[in-house]
């Protein structure tokens, strides 16, 4: 679990506000959950046997003795959330959170305990549409944040329930004809979960796999429809994909659509995005049938990403444009009423304002490491003569004195404000 330390929250909220400003530009509204759930909820919706759930999930009594978990995930949480408030009732909803989740898994890069997710969910609507619109909303985030030609979208159908069972009979007759050459995992998984073997990395398992037979063989006709008209759309609106048949996703409540966006930048956490549709959750969980399609997006990796690929503006480091020394006796009361007029007359202004007195060089010192591109000189020469002395930090030009009165007026037309 990592701390956010000041240098680099700048980063995550340029991050956010970007991710924010295009879903609301797309109609999606913020839905805000708790932290914790019930545990059930995440055992009926992700799977029992999954990874989060079997071993992943942070679980715990709480004082009633209700088994409650820490979400390490938010769908499970928003469909609980829409069905508590009626909100999937006759309606659709385009919704996104963002917030911390936890699995305990082993940290190593780009893999953390508390981690953080920005979920896009929707509900009501069929599709393809509506999972062409959250692939291209995605698409054009990349491109907003400059690291589109960095990712792949990696896209697969797994079908109906129904041609899902009928692969899963068909793939575990032929795994079992390969016992003796799957890893443990996979074996243990034949019983279980088998089409998660699909996703194996081991060497030897995924030899096997090459003979395996193809899902496409048994996929629904109405999915395979859906599917075709998905790529369509994603073909005229100029998204590349490729096509992958082992891509199944760890939760178990997906069907139809699944898609990844992945890197090669941050090796082996390569995967930055994820989603699918979920038509069946909904009423798994005790609502009326409700199509649902949503993805979540890893901040930590996105944010490794872009410090990998310097995509971060330059801007970023710079939190203030000006800084206010106040030097002499009793300058400081003066100062500040000076900058909360100038705050007043400038909302844009990120000022700064020397507290604490001290002598003219070590306040020099600071506003030069504040970052800030102008410092404001008050002492008792400027206080008596009604100015003030302005230093450029950043660049090679003069010092000038400006009267109070001007002052706004001046750093309007002088600094990017
Ligand atoms: P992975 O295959 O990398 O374990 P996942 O399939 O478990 O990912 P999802 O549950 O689909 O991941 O979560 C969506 C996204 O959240 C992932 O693509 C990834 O970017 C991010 N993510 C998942 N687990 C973690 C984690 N422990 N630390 C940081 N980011 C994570
Ligand atoms: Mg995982």
């Amino acid at each position: 679990m990592n701390d956010i330390l000041p240098d680099v929250s700048a980063r995550w909220q340029y991050f956010e506000g970007t991710v924010k400003q295009l879903l609301n530009s797309y109609g999606y509204r913020e839905i805000r959950m708790p932290i914790v759930e019930q545990t059930a909820l995440f055992k009926r919706s992700i799977g029992e046997v999954t990874d989060i759930v079997e071993k992943e999930m942070y679980t715990f009594e709480d004082r009633n003795g209700d088994s409650l978990t820490l979400r390490p995930e938010g769908t499970a949480g928003c469909v609980r959330a829409c069905e508590e408030h009626g909100l999937t009732y006759n309606q659709q909803q385009r919704l996104y959170y963002m917030g911390p989740m936890f699995r305990h898994e082993r940290p190593q890069k780009g893999r953390y305990r508390q981690f953080h997710q920005i979920g896009v969910e929707t509900f009501g609507m069929t599709g393809p549409d509506i999972d062409a619109e959250l692939i291209l909303l995605s698409a054009r985030l990349w491109r907003q944040l400059g690291i589109l030609s960095h990712l792949t979208l990696e896209l697969n159908t797994l079908g109906s329930s129904e041609a899902r069972q009928a692969y899963r009979t068909a793939l575990v007759a032929y795994l079992e004809q390969h016992l003796d050459q799957l890893d443990d995992d996979s074996r243990r998984r034949l019983s279980s979960n088998p089409l998660r073997i699909l996703d194996s990395k081991d060497e030897s398992t995924r030899q096997v796999l090459q003979g395996a037979p193809s899902f496409y063989d048994y996929i629904d006709a109405e999915s395979l429809e859906h599917f075709n008209r998905l790529k369509a759309m994603l073909d005229d609106a100029g998204v590349d994909y490729v096509v992958n048949p082992t891509l199944v996703r760890g939760l178990d409540y997906y069907g139809k659509t699944v898609f990844e966006w992945t890197t090669t930048a941050l090796g082996a956490q390569g995967t930055v995005c994820a989603g699918g549709r979920y038509d069946g959750l909904v009423e798994q969980l005790g609502g009326k049938p409700t199509p649902a399609v949503g993805f979540a997006m890893g901040v930590e990796r996105l944010i490794l990403l872009l410090e990998t690929l310097e995509a971060f503006p330059a801007t970023l480091d710079q939190h203030i444009d000006v800084y206010l020394l106040a030097v002499g006796q009793d300058i400081d009361h003066q100062a500040l009423l000076l900058a909360e007029r100038l705050r007043s007359e400038l909302p844009e202004l990120r000022l700064q304002t020397h507290c604490g007195g001290g002598s003219f060089k070590s306040q020099m010192k600071k506003a030069d490491r504040s970052g800030a591109a102008i410092a404001l000189l008050l002492g008792e020469d400027e206080v008596a003569q009604g100015q003030v002395s302005i230093k450029y930090l950043r660049e090679a030009r003069d010092q000038v004195s400006v009267a109070l009165g001007d002052l706004a007026s001046y750093l309007k037309e002088n600094t990017a404000l």
